[in-house]
């Protein structure tokens, strides 16, 4: 839609540039979502595509993903045959409601700064203990775990101005097995429930287990031993009260209980045989029947 609040697009060669912040100001990522509803307090966009950062740089440290890499360019990206958690970035792609316009347009880091509950690159980048590296306005770029970063629906660390700049997996978490369970109340919809375990190669006793979209921030269940379906169902209701599953329209408050019964038995499901799988393992999708 058109924003007619907007009389300024800047196009910025360097971040550098915009030094001094004010009220009215917004990064521009894909826009997709910025142009889908009215943004009556912004009068200036600062569109982040002219500073030509390279979206996808792969090291032996790791995969570093620039915050304008877009999800289609995301979903194109091989690793190297060790990183055998690369397909997650695929799966977590495919978790978006997206269109085609969306698919190609919205960004890693637009999806991350939106920080909503069922955002699937900050599934992605919790899961695979990412590090997020910040770029304040007035002050040294400054580095917070992924799992950190949103702080409810649609608020997160972000300080005034601050801009998201390098997503970083590390090399370690790629390297390690996943699984990923998805739950929608209808068939092709929003995230109701995303869960995605990883377990390392070397050794069948830890566990990382996380939690999104049916919580409004990531929340994130480490275990050193494997634990049995029973326990892990404790972990989760011990960490995710009752009454603390995100609530709106594609959400599972109406289900929780039967939900959070579903994610725990999938997630262990997916922690067993797929994760315990030597090599890629695949996606199912599970729907959350009211109780
Ligand atoms: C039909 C439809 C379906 C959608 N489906 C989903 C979905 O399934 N899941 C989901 O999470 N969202 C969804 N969205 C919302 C949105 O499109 C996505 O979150 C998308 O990933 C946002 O990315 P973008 O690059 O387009 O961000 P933009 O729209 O450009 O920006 C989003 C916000 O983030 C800020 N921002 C962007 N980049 C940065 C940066 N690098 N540093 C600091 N701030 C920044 C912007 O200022 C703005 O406030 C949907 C939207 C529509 C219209």
């Amino acid at each position: 839609m058109n924003l007619n609040s907007v009389v300024e697009v800047k196009r910025p060669a360097s971040a550098d540039e915009i030094r001094q912040w004010r009220d009215g100001y917004a990064w521009l990522a894909g826009g997709t979502w910025l142009f889908s509803e009215p943004q009556d307090a912004t009068d200036t966009l600062i569109d982040l595509d002219q500073l030509h950062w390279p979206a996808l740089e792969a090291s032996s440290a790791g995969l570093d993903i620039a915050a304008t890499c877009r999800i289609a360019e995301l979903y194109r990206f091989e690793g190297p045959a060790e990183w055998i958690a690369t397909p997650l970035l695929r799966e977590c792609c495919n978790c978006f409601l997206a269109s085609f316009k969306i698919w190609n347009a919205a960004t890693v880091g637009g999806n991350i700064c939106m920080s909503l509950p069922a955002g699937p690159m900050i599934s992605l980048a919790a899961a695979l203990e990412a590090t997020l590296t910040l770029w304040p306005r007035d002050a040294a770029p400054r580095e917070v775990p992924a799992v950190d970063f949103v702080t409810g629906n649609h608020t997160n660390v972000l300080q005034r101005g601050e801009l998201l700049r390098n997503i970083h997996l590390p090399a370690r978490a790629l390297s390690r097995r996943f699984a990923l369970r998805r739950a929608s109340l209808t068939q092709l919809g929003r995230s109701a429930a995303l869960l995605i375990g990883t377990r390392s190669v070397h050794s069948d006793d830890d566990l990382l287990i996380t939690i999104t979209a049916t919580t409004p921030r990531p929340l994130q269940l480490r275990f050193d031993r494997f634990p049995s379906a029973n326990d892990l169902r404790q972990a989760i209701d011990a960490r995710i009260p009752a009454d603390s599953y995100f609530d709106d329209v594609h959400g599972v408050s109406a289900c929780a209980p039967s939900c959070a019964t579903a994610v725990s038995l999938a997630s262990r499901r997916a922690a067993t045989p797929a994760i315990a799988a030597p090599a890629r393992s695949g996606s199912t999708g599970c729907r959350c029947i009211p109780a």
